[in-house]
């Protein structure tokens, strides 16, 4: 017998039990009040901001639902030295912890909408929306179905995600507003964001690094922390700079991705 014809597809979340939504080949719990919810949650958050030094474990520990340290993803600001180190290897790693969590506060409105972990509101949707004019935190909350189905590559469903999304955060956006400095974009399409490129282009690599420039972005010979994009049109090489974004949880973009972030497309 076909082993696929005797999987069982689970009814319900094995943590809170309430029905799974199924999505594409997965399925999710978006169960509002589910608390895995918030561990997968603070596991978006920190990869899309590239925070290192915070792994699973650590989330893991101050997300486990039987006593969580926090209960949102703007509570991850209020813990403090002391708070890391008991959830991690002692005080030294809890300090690297807190300085890398609060030197990395002032971010673009984008990524702070596309590291909600909001189905289908990535980076590159989030850019569509930011450059679409709903480019402050008043304006995201706003916004309405119908504005969304007018932004560039924004069709039915994923309206309808995002507007849901947006809605089921709100609290959370406020939140994480008041503590953090979100950037509106200026100076540039790119201002702020670092960018490093692997691989074969469809344009000479150096003038692919001079648009970046030309849109305010930097270039970065590496990948490291700090760094915002790595820009392949190979998501599966296996070049040091890709090994080096998936340590760094930076994010990876392809060439045609980055022509949407200078409005080129
Ligand atoms: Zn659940």
């Amino acid at each position: 017998m076909d082993p696929l014809d005797t999987f069982l597809v689970p009814s319900h979340c094995p943590v809170c039990g309430a029905p799974p939504s199924e999505e594409g080949d997965f399925l999710f719990c978006r169960s509002r009040n589910c608390p895995i919810q918030l561990t997968g949650s603070v596991q978006v958050w920190i990869k899309r901001l590239g925070l290192l030094h915070w792994g699973d474990a650590l989330i893991d520990r101050i997300t486990d639902p039987s006593d969580p340290k926090v209960s949102s993803l703007a509570d991850l600001y209020r813990l403090t030295v002391e708070d890391l180190a008991a959830c991690s290897s002692g005080a030294k790693f809890g300090k690297k912890c807190y300085d890398v969590l609060h030197s990395n506060k002032s971010i673009t409105i984008e990524l702070l909408i596309a590291s909600l972990n909001i189905p289908n509101l990535a980076v590159a949707t989030a850019s569509d929306i930011v450059r679409a004019g709903f480019d402050t935190v008043e304006k995201i909350l706003s916004m309405t179905y119908e504005d969304l189905l007018g932004v560039p590559n924004v069709g039915e469903v994923t309206a309808r995600q995002v507007k849901d999304g947006i809605a089921d955060r709100r609290q959370s956006i406020l939140d994480l507003a008041a503590v953090l400095d979100v950037r509106s974009p200026a100076g540039g399409l790119l201002a702020g964001q670092s960018f490093c490129i692997t691989g074969s282009t469809s344009v000479p690599r150096k003038s692919l690094e001079k648009s970046i420039m030309d849109f305010g972005g930097t270039v970065k010979s590496s990948v490291g922390a700090g760094t915002s994009y790595l820009v392949t049109n190979d998501p599966d090489t296996g070049t040091s700079k890709m090994q080096s974004a998936k340590k760094h949880g930076v994010a990876v973009i392809s060439e045609s991705d980055l022509r949407r972030l200078m409005n080129q497309v």
